[in-house]
């Protein structure tokens, strides 16, 4: 039986396994996908023996990401260009990665948001961390033409800017409304409006009304900032869709199917997001 893992530290709040374990059941493959909570002291030895350990791959979060670029023997052009890795996987025996992230934020706003990527368009992006990374790297690859990047702590948005170069420029976070002018695309990629977190505080009134605005949180599934945007009669994005998506191409190369994301799997999710787990 294959068996492949999300590792994380802590991993227990993953959806994951929810979305592998049903499309496990519907393709009806024998298969097992597990969580892997290994602190960040054991994750080196957990890599170097993820095949003799029996597993054909494995997903990997928070804080592991990087660390799991370093440990893969061949590492394709985008887990580069990102910096991190999210996708493992074993192929004769080496060990491969590649990072889904950006391709699951791309998914999602072509499947909610068709038609975003103006020529010429301008891109907001707020927040600098991990996953700030996967989208900037996802709108540079779709052409977008200005990237502004907007970070609390501004050297780390300097950095980002620096590490993916020219259309990518970091500004000041008490900018954040200004910033938004003629943008085409607004993304939140920090953490507040989590359930549990402060709402993002900023002022839409700059945005063009065909601006799209979407939020990588999905749980709530309506952020504060989304509302904020659905009220001013804006095109709106959630971040379920970017989850769903960015597990399809490793569950194609552990298990052999490429799955479909479904009405039927975004429903199972909301439930469980609904039932608080
Ligand atoms: P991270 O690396 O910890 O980055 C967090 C970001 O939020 C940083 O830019 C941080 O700014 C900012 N931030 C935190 N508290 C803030 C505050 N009080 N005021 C202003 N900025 C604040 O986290 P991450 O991995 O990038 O994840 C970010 C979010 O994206 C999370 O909500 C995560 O769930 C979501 N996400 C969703 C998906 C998906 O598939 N939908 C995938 C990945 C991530 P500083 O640099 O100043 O600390």
């Amino acid at each position: 039986m294959k068996r492949a893992c999300i590792i994380g530290w802590p991993v227990a709040h993953s959806r994951s396994p929810l979305i592998h374990g049903h499309w496990l059941a519907r393709y009806g493959i024998e298969g097992a996908y597990e969580r892997a909570a290994v602190p960040p002291e054991e994750i080196g030895a957990f890599l170097r023996d993820l095949g003799p350990s029996g597993f054909v791959g494995a997903n990997v979060t928070v804080p592991h990401k990087e660390v799991a670029l370093a440990a893969a023997a061949h590492v394709d052009d985008v887990a580069c260009g990102i910096g991190a890795a999210n996708t493992l996987w074993l192929q004769d025996g080496v060990l491969h990665a590649t990072n889904t992230d950006a391709y699951g934020f791309l998914r999602n706003l072509d499947d909610l948001a068709p038609g975003w990527a103006v020529p010429d368009g301008v891109a907001v992006v707020l927040g600098a961390g991990g996953a700030a990374r996967s989208v900037l790297r996802g709108l540079l690859d779709r052409g977008v033409a200005e990237i502004r990047l907007v970070n609390r702590t501004k050297a780390r948005a300097d950095e980002l800017a620096g590490f993916f170069g020219r259309p990518v420029h970091a500004l000041e976070w008490i900018n954040r409304g200004q910033a938004l002018n003629n943008a085409t695309l607004l993304v939140n990629t920090t953490t507040l409006g989590m359930k549990g977190d402060p709402a993002l505080d900023i002022d839409l009134d700059a945005l063009p009304a065909s601006a799209v605005v979407s939020d990588l949180i999905y749980v709530p599934l309506e952020t504060p900032l989304l509302r904020q945007a659905r009220q001013r009669g804006l095109r709106t994005v959630d971040g379920l869709g970017m989850l769903l998506h960015q597990a399809v191409p490793g569950f194609e190369k552990w298990f052999g199917v490429r799955p479909e994301v479904t009405a039927e799997l975004r429903d199972i999710i909301l439930r469980d997001i609904a039932g608080g787990v």
